[in-house]
């Protein structure tokens, strides 16, 4: 059965720099998605460390926590049902050379090294980014159809 989940979603510097911002948010709608959440900010370096600190220690670390605060990133909250394996399906590879054509890291990007996007990798993680750059009260999860905007609006009067 497959859950209503919630994850965390960031445009990386270079996608903010690339002006592909619309692009890539347009994906995770157009699948269905919601974006429960939107917003974009620099990263600070308490905000670096905590959302990295799995790769702490890592080869890589240093020029990862640079990179992500090279410059603004777009930071979201994406909700759908599996949406967390479902984001990270859209996202493709950690290397973009790797991730099927079709898919966002596939498609804007060409190294590891700038690949965009981050998507959680799991429900636990997702729940543990999302408090690194959200408070709840900046998460709006209600939606209405058209028919209900419609009907409430001919109901107003
Ligand atoms: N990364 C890198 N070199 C590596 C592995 C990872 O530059 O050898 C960067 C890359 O930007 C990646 C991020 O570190 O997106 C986090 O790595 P992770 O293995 O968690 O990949 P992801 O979950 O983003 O696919
Ligand atoms: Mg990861």
């Amino acid at each position: 059965m497959r859950a209503e989940e919630r994850t965390f979603v960031a445009i990386k510097p270079d996608g903010v720099q690339r002006g592909l911002i619309g692009d890539i948010v347009k994906r995770f709608e157009t699948k269905g998605y919601k974006v429960t959440a939107l917003k974009m900010l620099q990263v600070t370096d308490a905000q670096a460390k905590a959302h990295y600190a799995e790769h702490e220690g890592k080869p890589f670390y240093p020029r990862l926590i640079r990179y992500i605060q090279s410059g603004p990133i777009v930071a979201m909250v994406v909700e759908g049902y599996n949406a967390v394996a479902g984001v990270r399906h859209l996202m493709g590879s950690t290397d973009p050379d790797k991730a099927e054509v079709g898919t966002i890291r596939a498609d804007y990007a060409q190294v590891m090294e700038y690949n965009v996007v981050h998507g959680s990798d799991s429900v636990e993680s997702a729940e543990r980014e999302i408090a690194i750059y959200f408070n709840e009260n900046e998460i709006f999860d209600e939606r209405k159809c058209m028919s209900e905007l419609v009907t409430e609006y001919l109901d107003a009067d």
